[in-house]
């Protein structure tokens, strides 16, 4: 195992009837932002919720923030926030919201202009961050637990991660509850984006993390068992509490502390969201099982102990490698989920402008720092073919 620090701070309120503990968790008197998405919450009773439980605050609204949320958007956000002088955000919806939230958080407060390259590239140590929690009602990204976020620019067609330690939500509201007004497919993608999270911080090579492996193979295997049944009924409380908290825990950081982590598959899918609208969960699919089968020698130890520990499977060495990308490629497509990108139209101009950008931008992914330009033209080819 490396040498790791941790410290995670979002404090994690969750179960039934929870989002009337939202004025207890927010500084009294706070002139409150609410942002929110394309109105899911009027329809499910959750916005009515919201505004019962912040009785007695201060309220501004913000919607309209879409599935993955761009800078122009976000921008006006920030301009309402700064000319309201909020203080406090409370984000209302599915990750989109989130990484939204985190990135109006960041850039109501900044005064040194061109938020895009300061703070969703990150080229500025920006020293405070308007403080935010979150009201979590799609399990997906783990967003309600970590300090990242990701931002799209609809001008460019460009979507990058950005993120700092000021971006913790203070605290995460997790009703399972919530999350019976799911559209099916978004329940299918955000139970292939939490699984894609803990493949990427496991199937790398060993690194005698025993207690790490372990873990990350309890979600994964939480995940799988969980699958057919929330796709069959997603107003079993008990089923969704799993699916739930299982996605917080496979992008919180507990599972990364240790070992290595590749994440390969999320920088080329955020490309294919970005060129093509993609959603984010269906872009992982069409990457992961091809990136699985490039990379097959080097992540070798790690596929057969999947295969082992994950899907219970027994064979050569040579038969569990094959199972793995098998089983990985199966799990997707039971979700209804394609695993090659020439199901959404994607050919040999998408795969040659991705390469061309990861050329200009000199990027190296993968727990190895091998996947290139190159490899991720080589591991998309597959995908079209
Ligand atoms: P989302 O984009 O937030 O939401 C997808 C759709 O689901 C929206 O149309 C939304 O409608 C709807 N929805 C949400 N909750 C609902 C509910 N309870 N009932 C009915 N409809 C509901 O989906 P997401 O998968 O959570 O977030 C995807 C974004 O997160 C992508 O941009 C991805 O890149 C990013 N991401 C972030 C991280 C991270 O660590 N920060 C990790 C992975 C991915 P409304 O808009 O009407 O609410
Ligand atoms: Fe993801």
């Amino acid at each position: 195992m490396s040498n790791f620090t941790f410290r995670n701070p979002v404090k994690i309120i969750f179960g039934k009837d929870t989002i009337s503990q939202l004025s207890k968790n927010i500084p009294a008197g706070a002139k409150v932002l609410v942002t929110y998405g394309g109105g899911s919450i009027f329809k499910n009773g959750v916005y009515d919720q919201v505004v019962a439980a912040l009785a007695g605050f201060e309220m501004i609204e913000f919607g309209g923030i879409e599935p993955n949320p761009t800078f122009e958007t976000l921008m006006k956000a920030v301009e309402l926030g700064r000319a309201e002088k909020i203080d406090f955000i409370l984000s209302v919806g599915g990750g989109s919201v989130l990484d939204g939230t985190k990135f109006i958080s960041a850039a109501i407060p900044f005064e040194g202009g061109n938020e895009w390259e300061n703070i969703v590239l990150g080229k500025s140590r920006y020293k405070t961050a308007t403080p935010f929690g979150a009201v979590l009602t799609l399990p997906a990204t783990g967003s309600e637990m970590n300090s990242g976020g990701v931002i799209s620019r609809k001008e460019t067609h460009e979507k990058y991660g950005m993120g700092s330690p000021l971006l913790y939500p203070q605290f995460s509201i997790l009703d399972p509850t919530t999350t019976y007004s799911l559209p099916k497919v978004q329940i299918a993608n955000g139970l292939a984006d939490a699984f894609t999270h803990v493949m990427e911080q496991y199937l790398t090579y060993p690194v005698n993390a025993l207690i790490q492996d372990k873990f990350a193979e309890g979600v994964l295997k939480t995940l799988i068992e969980v699958a057919p049944k929330v796709m069959h009924d997603q107003t079993n409380y008990e089923d969704m509490s799993n699916f739930m908290w299982a996605a917080t825990v496979a992008l919180n950081g507990w599972i990364s502390l240790g070992v290595p982590s590749d994440w390969a598959t999320h920088q080329i899918g955020h490309e294919l969201t970005a060129l093509h609208g993609i959603d984010h969960a269906r872009t992982l699919a069409v990457v992961l099982p091809h990136l699985m089968r490039y990379k097959m020698d080097n992540k070798k130890a790690k596929m057969i102990q999947y295969a082992k520990e994950v899907w219970a499977l027994n064979g050569t060495d040579d038969e569990l490698v094959e199972a793995a990308i098998q089983k990985t490629t199966e799990f997707y497509e039971s979700l209804g989920i394609p695993t090659k990108a020439s199901a959404y139209g994607i050919g040999e101009e998408t795969v040659q402008e991705i390469k061309k950008r990861f050329t200009d931008r000199k990027v190296k992914y993968g727990e190895k720092s091998d996947i290139d330009a190159a490899a991720t033209e080589a591991i998309l080819r597959m995908s079209i073919a």
